[in-house]
């Protein structure tokens, strides 16, 4: 017999102090209402999650190396059924919320402290404030979130289908953005696919295809 679980338990870090805040979201109190977890820092960074209409979860998640919140959709099946969920900051590429039971939210921490570590040192840095931007305009600076957004959701539905391939196959998959629209690849082979979109409609145009193959 299969036990579905009902529940996650959840974790990002606070750009304003680096303190770790975990959470559990139970399925049927986030039909009910907006979930918010919160730093108890001075700043008090928060994690919202809600459903949609369309009974899909959107999380709004502090960046630890952008200072802002990042919104992802993700089908209910995909963020209660997996066994580990990571999402990552559009603009570095390194994870910034951690989705399992709670072994995997711990050793996902672990594994990103190290490389917090790593990178703080590639920078020479002493503090994490030193690699955050000191006040950014999203909307002059950043491409539009919507399409990473978008593209996040599709690529999230063709993996959990089976229907998104590389040339591993045993692989898990990222995105990113890059020179004309957004990137996804394979973080085992490195196989990648670019869709061209640079705008929240291009992307919508992708949400048809139904297989895609990274080379
Ligand atoms: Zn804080
Ligand atoms: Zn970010
Ligand atoms: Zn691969």
């Amino acid at each position: 017999m299969i036990i579905q679980p009902k529940q996650r338990n959840i974790a990002y870090r606070c750009p304003e102090c680096a303190s770790s805040i975990f959470g559990i979201v139970g399925k049927f109190a986030l039909s009910a209402d907006m979930l918010r977890l919160k730093c108890s820092c001075d700043k008090g960074s928060a994690l919202d999650i809600n459903k949609t209409n369309d009974g899909k979860i959107r999380l709004s998640v502090p960046c630890l190396f952008c200072k802002q919140n990042h919104s992802y959709v993700v089908s209910e099946s995909v963020f209660f059924d997996r066994d580990k969920f990571l999402l990552n900051c559009p603009y570095t590429g390194m994870d910034i919320a951690f989705i399992g039971d709670e072994q995997t939210v711990n050793s996902e921490l672990a594994r990103t402290e190290e490389e917090i570590r790593r990178l703080m040192a590639g920078f020479e840095a002493e503090d994490i404030s030193e690699l955050q931007p000191e006040d950014m305009n999203e909307d002059e600076i950043l491409p539009d979130p919507a399409v990473y957004d978008t593209l996040r959701f599709l690529v999230k539905d063709l993996e959990a289908e089976g229907k998104l391939e590389c040339l591993c196959n045993e692989g898990s998959y990222e995105l990113r953005f890059c020179d004309g629209g957004v990137q996804v690849y394979c973080e085992r082979c490195g196989a990648t696919y670019t869709f061209g979109a640079t705008t929240p409609a291009l992307a919508e145009e992708y949400l048809n295809i139904d297989y895609l193959k990274l080379k």
